[in-house]
C-alpha cells in the first residue's frame, strides 16, 4: 500500500526547500504503480544529500522499502531492499565480523542513495567508491521494468545508474560485498600541519595508511595560512575476548533552529583554534563510530546554520593542479564576506573508467559549509569559475547552486525523463 502526504521538503542543507507530494509505497508493485501514475517524479532516501537532488514536485520515498533480504555471515554478501539504512545494518553485520568497505562520513543513508550518488569514504585511494563493492540491484524503469543490473548484465545501464542521481530509475534492491574486521577499534593518529605545504606533505607522507582525512583551518592566515589537522587510521587487530558489537554512542539534539548570527567570525575563529590546539598529535585507539560517524553524534546539527538554510560546497582537483587550486580557493573565501564553519579535506585514488559519474577524480577533494547569505552565491560563481579552470568538478550529492557545467555530467545524454529532480532540471537547461 502506497501511502502518500504533501509536506514542506528539504535535504541536509536546508536548502531549497518545497512542497512537496511524496509517497512511501511498501513494495516493489507499490513502486512500479506509483512510477506508472506519475509523469515526473524523482527516488528519495533518507534526504542526507544537501542541495537539490532529492527533491521533486513528485517524489517516491524508499524508507519504507527497508527490508534486509539476505545476508551470508561466511561470504559478507549483504542484500537488500533500496531503503534499508546503512545504520540499521550495522548491529547485524558487525558482530558477524564485517564491515562496509566504503562508508560516507554519515550511517544514516540509504542503499539506493549510496549507489545514486556513489559515494565515497576517506579511503578512496584503496577502495574507491560504493560501485566497487557492489555486485548487482534490480532497477525499475520508467516502463514499470525490472532490469537485473550489474558488470556483466546490462552493465552500461549498471555504470550509469552509480552516481546517476537517481535518473535511470528506481533501485529496487541492491547486493554488495562487506569486508573483514577482526575488532569495533581503530587505530587513530592525528598530524598537525602548520600551513598548506604541511598539509599536503602529511597526506603523501601517510599515504601507507588505509584511512585519512584533513581539517583545514580556513581562517588562518599569513604563515599559518592553510594549517589543519590530518586523521589517519586503521582497523586495529582482535583483542582477546572483546566482543564485536557496534559501539552505539550517546547522541545529542539540537532541538530547534539556532539564531543566524550564531556562526560569526568570533565563533569560528574560537572553534577553529580549540580544534587546532585539542588535536593531540600521535596515536589512540576509538571506535568504529567514533572514527567513521563523528558528526551522527548530534543528531540536527544542520540546524545550527538557522532557519535559512547553508550550501555545502564540495569540488574535487586533479593532482597536478589540487596544491595551487585549492590555495586560491581558500584566499577566494578569504576575501569574502562568507566563512565556512566545517572543512574537510581528502585525497582520491584512480577511478575505473567505467565508473563515469563517480565524483571523486585522482586528486584532492575540499568540503565547505557555508550558512546560506545573500552573498554566498556570488562567492559560489567565483569558485566555480576557479574549480573549472583547475579541471576540477564538484559533487552533485552537495550541490545546491553551482553552475550546470560544473557536475561535469549531461543529464539531457542518459537516464529518462520520468525520473527528473529540481537538480536535473536545474543543470539540464
Ligand atoms: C553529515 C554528512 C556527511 C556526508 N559524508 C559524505 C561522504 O563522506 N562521502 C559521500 O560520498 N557523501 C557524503 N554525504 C552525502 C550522502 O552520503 C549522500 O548524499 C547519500 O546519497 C545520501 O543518501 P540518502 O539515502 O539520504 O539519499 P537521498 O539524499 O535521499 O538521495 C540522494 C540521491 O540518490 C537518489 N536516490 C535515492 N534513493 C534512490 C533509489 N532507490 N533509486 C534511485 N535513486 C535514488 C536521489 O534521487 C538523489 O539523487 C554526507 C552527507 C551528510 C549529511
Amino acid at each position: 500500500m502506497t501511502r502518500t502526504v504533501s509536506a514542506t521538503t528539504a535535504n541536509w542543507g536546508n536548502y531549497p526547500a518545497i512542497t512537496a507530494e511524496i509517497a512511501y509505497p511498501e513494495t516493489p508493485e507499490d513502486v512500479r504503480a506509483e512510477v506508472l501514475r506519475q509523469e515526473r517524479l524523482i527516488a528519495r532516501g533518507n534526504g542526507k544529500c544537501y542541495g537539490d537532488a532529492a527533491l521533486a514536485p513528485h517524489i517516491l520515498s524508499t524508507l519504507r522499502l527497508n527490508r534486509l533480504l539476505h545476508f551470508d555471515a561466511e561470504s559478507g554478501v549483504a542484500q537488500g531492499e533500496s531503503g534499508l539504512l546503512l545504520a540499521d545494518l550495522l548491529d547485524i553485520i558487525v558482530p558477524a565480523g564485517w564491515f562496509f568497505h566504503v562508508t560516507p562520513g554519515i550511517k544514516n543513508i540509504t542503499l539506493g542513495g549510496a549507489i545514486a550518488c556513489d559515494v565515497h569514504g576517506k579511503n578512496h585511494p584503496a577502495k574507491g567508491c560504493f560501485s566497487n563493492w557492489l555486485l548487482d540491484f534490480e532497477l525499475l524503469r520508467a516502463d514499470g521494468s525490472v532490469v537485473r543490473c550489474s558488470r556483466a548484465e546490462n552493465s552500461e545501464l549498471f555504470w550509469q545508474t552509480c552516481g546517476g542521481m537517481g535518473w535511470t530509475g528506481v533501485v529496487l534492491s541492491a547486493r554488495f560485498q562487506l569486508m573483514r574486521i577482526s575488532s569495533v577499534r581503530m587505530r587513530q593518529k592525528a598530524v598537525r600541519a602548520e600551513n598548506m605545504d604541511d598539509l599536503f606533505r602529511a597526506f603523501e607522507t601517510h599515504a601507507d595508511w588505509p584511512y585519512s582525512a584533513g581539517w583545514v583551518d580556513c581562517l588562518a592566515e599569513g604563515a599559518t595560512f592553510g594549517r589543519g589537522v590530518v586523521y589517519l587510521a586503521e582497523h586495529s587487530e582482535r583483542q582477546p575476548d572483546a566482543p564485536l558489537q557496534y559501539p552505539h554512542r550517546n547522541t545529542r539534539n539540537v532541538p530547534f533552529f539556532a539564531p543566524t548570527w550564531l556562526l560569526n567570525p568570533l565563533s569560528i575563529r574560537l572553534h577553529n583554534n580549540m580544534l587546532f590546539s585539542k588535536a593531540g598529535t600521535g596515536e589512540r585507539e576509538v571506535d568504529l563510530d567514533h572514527y567513521f560517524y563523528p558528526l551522527d553524534r548530534i543528531r540536527n546539527w544542520n540546524r545550527l546554520y538557522g532557519r535559512r538554510g547553508f550550501i555545502q560546497y564540495q569540488f574535487c582537483l586533479p593532482e597536478a593542479s589540487s596544491a595551487a587550486g585549492i590555495r586560491q580557493v581558500l584566499q577566494t573565501v578569504r576575501s569574502s564576506p562568507d566563512i565556512p564553519f566545517l572543512s574537510v579535506l581528502k585525497r582520491h585514488g584512480e577511478r575505473p573508467a567505467e565508473a563515469v559519474h563517480s565524483f571523486p577524480i585522482c586528486g584532492y577533494s575540499l568540503a565547505l559549509d557555508f550558512p546560506r547569505t545573500r552573498t554566498v552565491f556570488d562567492l559560489v560563481k567565483k569558485l566555480d569559475d576557479l574549480v573549472w579552470h583547475y579541471g576540477g568538478k564538484v559533487y552533485l550529492a552537495k550541490d545546491a547552486c553551482s553552475a550546470p557545467r560544473m557536475g561535469r555530467i549531461n543529464p539531457v545524454a542518459f537516464g529518462e525523463a520520468r525520473f527528473s529532480s529540481l537538480l536535473r532540471e536545474r543543470i539540464g537547461q
